[in-house]
């Protein structure tokens, strides 16, 4: 690989989609779907209300909140105590530990849509979904590479423990789901749970790599997509957010619907949140600086 990197392990080798199948991954991830698919066949109110309820704490929370803005790029600062419960919420996403997901998500700020990007739709719309994910081997388990990229969590050895051992949140929510409402709130809570989860999240780094609008001409093909950022609790004005990968608020104008500047800012508001970063249209600095 001749990339400035080469010193370093990288996460995407040169020809991406000639790689073997990761048999593990793709076999946990049929068995999910086919869970989910049994989910549909054993409907309650009280088991689609479990599912409703955990996909909003592990994607709003988890990812978005957690992985995303916080633990990747530090746009805000809440008691440690939090920020470890946002990392449990988002490893039970089964989208991978902090390390793996935070050094993963830096590298593709850091190349987008170029060579290195670890899931670009410039290698195809399939491979930046979901192949990237099957092809390979995986890096979940390692904690010393992806450490490189995320020293700031390879310092706590909770996130070394929760990249580890990733999985564990998963088993025991599924093993208490399981003792509570059998098989039928596990398909709900945890099998279709995680699998919309997943393609929602994936859907950020496809989807709004391909369709949408472009605010910002940012040197990557990043877009505001309307209905990515309705799965994902604002996660779909993906522009704005590379043009601002610091702010806290992703929707920057009054009709980009963003739950989750929402909730950072009720954070703030009730003190619990800190140092909020957020970025500014112009029109509204001008606006600002009227009031004021
Ligand atoms: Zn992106
Ligand atoms: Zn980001």
């Amino acid at each position: 690989m001749t990339s400035p990197i080469t010193s370093q392990p990288i996460l995407r080798p040169e020809e991406p989609q000639a790689q073997p199948l990761n048999k593990l991954t793709t076999a946990v991830l049929i068995l999910l779907h086919l869970g989910a698919v049994a989910a549909l066949f054993c409907f309650s109110w009280l088991n689609l209300g479990v599912a409703v309820f955990l996909y909003w704490m592990t994607i709003e929370l988890g990812i978005s909140l957690g992985y995303h803005r916080l633990h990747t790029h530090r746009s805000y600062r809440i008691p440690v105590a939090l920020e470890y419960f946002f990392a449990i919420c988002g490893a039970l996403t089964l989208e991978g530990g902090p390390i793996f997901w935070v050094a993963t998500h830096r590298l593709h700020h850091q190349r987008s849509d170029q060579e290195g990007d670890p899931h670009s739709p410039r290698d195809g719309a399939w491979w930046a979904h979901v192949g990237w994910i099957l092809l390979g081997e995986s890096k979940h388990n390692n904690t010393r590479m992806m450490s490189k990229y995320a020293p700031d969590l390879a310092k706590k050895s909770f996130y070394v423990w929760l990249n580890n051992y990733h999985w564990v949140p998963m088993v025991v929510l599924s093993v208490i789901l399981i003792a509570l409402g059998g098989l039928p709130l596990f398909f709900w809570g945890v099998c279709l749970r995680i699998v919309v989860g997943l393609h929602s999240t994936w859907l950020v780094n496809s989807a709004t790599h391909m369709w949408g609008k472009r605010r910002f001409s940012t040197r990557d093909d990043s877009r505001n997509n309307w209905w990515v950022a309705l799965l994902t609790f604002g996660e779909g004005w993906h522009n704005n957010h590379h043009a601002h990968p610091t702010s806290a608020r992703h929707g920057l104008a009054w009709y980009e619907f963003d739950p989750s500047w929402l909730l950072i800012r009720t954070m703030r508001k009730l003190r619990i949140a800190k140092a909020v970063q957020i970025a500014r249209l112009p029109e509204q600095e001008v606006e600002e600086k009227a009031v004021a």
